[in-house]
């Protein structure tokens, strides 16, 4: 017997509610409804349960109309959901909020509002032969009317005789495929030789099974027959550890071939600012028309078109995509590759579900009993450590592929430059004769500097003044091209002071170097080069990004300087030399994470010099020259490193060796925000002791006139982490009841990073 009633999940932060179900309306578990809730709103929402259990209300709403021909999540997927808002402490419809397309999910203050933001297909034209007509038939009106209308009769024939891989589902020719026009089609209509349909637009992809893939190296090989054996063992998922331009990408494409030949679907998770063309590129020519890519850059209407067709589909897709790919409904899942596994822009932040991407990767694929493949040159200690432990397989891979040779590395003493009278702007005598070297050859330069902009601050030489964010605690970053100051944080802008207010005097100095200052000094020094940046300011769309990376890999351009960005995901095969600016502020930083990600970063800047045959130099400019990190950079010794932090990590109970749930309240109310973060810690105390610390101000304490206090609670491995969740939500719900504290919003991120 059919269900009489469904709790449906609405994308808002709220429990799923129970509507009941008219007669005329058939619902399956994922479907897609509209509902409607509230004093006036018409929502998506999610068909999560069916049952006959009337609820304790006096009138029960019913859903209105189903949304979709296919449910827009799977059985597998629901547990997903499920895990996630449990594990990240959030709702489902939190969840959802983020996890459908927006299009996907229409919302409006009617009906009629609700149909009007609706998706609506893009349509297309298909053509085919009308019913009663036979093949050989019309073959012979073709030839009768070769004379008459030698045109029509041609366009006839091109329709018997199609053949390709275009067909839609029903049999039919897409329009835009023939050769003709609008007119003679229609007169094949009206004169009832063919039917023309308007229909949603079909994307075909071919099936073919025979992948051009490139032929392992014998290190390559020994590898992928680890990985393999690893997977016979039981073991899903697997590290691979292999430095940069080994050919990890080779390794994946292997795994990715035989899963796809399964017929079983592929989810590629790349750093977001690694989703560039130059990879989509190399696995399309593996893979052709199989390739999905999807990440946040795409437009609404593509993604939406993306998820419904991967909803559909019977299997066999290799879809690559940035953490948001982690929602697609891939039904048939049988391999999730996580490259780069160790970067941070795996972990949302910012807005609930605040979610570990190559965690959710392992939970998701665990769910469809499918494998993990994780990679990088630089893995995670979480990532290392489970690898150490048995829970992980782990292969290494140390030797570039082909002739390439790994960079040199030098560490140069900028205090030394200074006192020698050795440093021009921000090079030491080191960087500048490496880029003169390498400018005299041709060949290129990639200068890293982690700020955008010009300097991070101006300061009045007569009284030290700075000028500050009015609404934030931080100083606001000079930008010479846009000519104004900025507050990274909030985005306000002031003109560029030309008086101290306090003072009145006029010297002012920037303070510090930023992108824009680098490449300024570049272009004094070396006035023939040809320099490009990439940073936030400059790749402000995707075009803007591709042009600046294309020029520079067509060599237009001979120095790159930039932020984060330029680390990830380039092949360039003319790069000798690599130097980064400033590695003080990389190493000095109270975080526990400090040196590990040092570590990473400076490893994979390094990576970019001198791959294929070239031996490239990289040039470190630092202070701190005795730091152990630059040794172990220097050596390219990441088991030292390893072995030291995890020691270092083991000792104060830090992650790996814990997990970290860290809270963070917001108010505008300083003093109530101060009284009520303590409150809040004694009741936390009552529950975990010691396992509490804070409340403290973290190193911007004020965004956007809102004033931010924090609180951490580490809970040591062989816990429970579900009976600490279920405290957290006893803690929370006092102060919740709190009247006082009410104007204090709490936001919690599991595993903080
Ligand atoms: P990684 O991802 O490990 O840094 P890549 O996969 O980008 O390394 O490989 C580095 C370079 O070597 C690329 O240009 C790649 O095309 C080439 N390469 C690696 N393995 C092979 C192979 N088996 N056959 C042909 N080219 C390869
Ligand atoms: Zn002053
Ligand atoms: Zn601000």
């Amino acid at each position: 017997m059919s269900k009489r009633y469904a709790d449906i999940v609405l994308p808002l932060a709220q429990p799923a509610y129970c509507f009941s179900i008219p007669e005329c309306v058939e619902v399956q578990l994922g479907d897609a409804v509209a509902v409607q809730f509230g004093v006036r709103n018409v929502y998506t929402g999610i068909v999560w349960r069916l049952h006959n259990e009337p609820p304790q209300v006096k009138r029960i709403k019913s859903i209105g109309r189903k949304l979709y021909d296919v449910p827009l999540l799977g059985a597998e997927q629901m547990r997903y959901w499920e895990w996630l808002a449990e594990y990240y402490m959030c709702t489902l419809g939190e969840v959802m909020r983020m996890a459908l397309p927006s299009l996907i999910k229409p919302k409006g203050g009617d009906e009629v509002e609700f149909a009007k933001c609706e998706f609506s297909p893009r349509t297309e034209a298909y053509v085919a032969l009308s019913k009663q007509w036979s093949r050989a038939d019309v073959l012979a009106e073709c030839e009768r009317m070769r004379r008459r209308a030698p045109r029509r009769a041609e366009v006839l024939e091109q329709i018997v005789n199609f053949e390709g891989s275009g067909l839609n589902s029903y049999g039919e020719i897409p329009r835009r495929l023939l050769d003709c026009d609008a007119a003679q089609i229609n007169t094949l209509r009206k004169a009832g030789y063919i039917e023309v349909n308007e229909r949603e637009r079909w994307s075909e992809r071919a099936d073919e099974i025979v992948f051009n893939l490139p032929a392992l190296s014998p290190a390559q090989q020994r590898v992928a027959e680890e990985i393999s054996s690893s997977q016979h063992i039981g073991r899903a998922v697997h590290l691979l550890h292999g430095v940069t331009g080994s050919g990890k990408t080779e390794i994946y494409m292997h795994f990715i071939a035989q899963t796809l030949a399964k017929g079983q679907d592929v989810l590629m998770l790349v750093p977001e600012i690694a989703l560039t063309g130059q990879l989509i590129d190399r696995l399309q020519t593996v893979f052709g028309s199989r390739v999905t890519a999807y990440h946040s850059k795409l437009t609404a209407l593509r993604r939406t078109e993306s998820y419904l067709r991967l909803a559909r589909s019977r299997g066999g897709e290799l879809v690559v995509g940035a953490r948001s790919a982690l929602f697609l409904p891939l039904n048939h899942l049988g391999l999730v590759v996580v490259d780069e596994e160790h970067d941070q822009s795996y972990k949302q932040s910012d807005t609930a579900p605040r979610y570990q991407g190559r965690d959710c990767a392992v939970v998701l694929a665990s769910l469809y009993g499918a494998r993990v493949l994780l990679g990088s040159a630089t893995p995670s200690l979480e990532s290392y450590a489970n690898a150490q432990w048995g829970k992980y397989g782990y292969s290494r891979l140390e030797e570039r592929y082909g002739a390439s040779k790994s960079p040199k590395i030098i560490i140069s003493d900028t205090m030394r430059s200074v006192k020698r009278g050795e440093r021009k702007s921000h090079f030491n005598i080191q960087l500048l004769n490496a880029m003169r070297d390498a400018l005299g050859r041709g060949e290129q330069v990639m200068l890293f500097q982690n700020r955008r902009g010009f300097t991070p601050f101006v300061q009045c030489s007569g009284c030290g003044w700075t000028m500050r964010c009015p609404h934030c605690n931080v100083t606001l970053t000079m930008h010479r091209v846009s000519n104004r100051m900025e507050c990274h944080y909030c985005g306000h802008v002031a003109d560029v002071p030309r008086f101290c207010p306090q003072c009145e005097t006029a010297d002012l100095k920037p303070m510090g170097f930023g992108t824009e200052r680098v490449e300024e000094a570049v272009k004094e020094l070396f006035e023939v080069a040809r320099v490009a940046r990439l940073d936030r300011d400059t790749s402000t769309s995707e075009s803007a990004y591709n042009r600046i990376v294309r020029s520079f890999e067509e060599g237009q351009t001979d120095v790159l300087v930039g932020t984060q960005m330029i680390t990830k995901g380039f092949d360039f095969s003319r790069v000798a030399v690599v130097g980064i600016l400033n590695a003080d502020n990389l190493i000095c930083s109270p975080d526990f994470r400090a040196s590990e990600r040092a570590f990473q970063l400076m490893t994979q800047v390094a990576g970019r010099a001198g791959r294929r045959e070239n031996e490239g130099v990289v040039v470190i400019q630092t202070s701190e020259v005795e730091h152990p990190v630059l040794q172990w950079v220097v050596a390219g010794n990441y088991d030292a490193m390893a072995r030291s932090e995890l020691a270092e990590r083991h000792a104060f109970n830090y992650p790996p060796y814990s997990r970290l749930i860290q809270f963070t309240l917001r108010c505008d109310d300083v003093q109530l925000l101060r009284r009520g973060s303590t409150w809040f810690a004694e009741r936390l105390r009552e529950k975990f002791g010691n396992r509490i610390f804070g409340p403290v101000s973290p190193p911007v304490d004020r965004i956007r006139g809102v004033y931010i206090m924090r609180l951490m609670l580490k809970i040591e491995n062989g816990r429970s982490m579900s009976r600490a969740r279920e405290l957290v939500r006893e803690a929370l719900s006092l102060v919740v009841a709190h009247q006082e504290y009410k104007p204090i919003n709490i936001s919690i991120d599991v595993d903080a990073q």
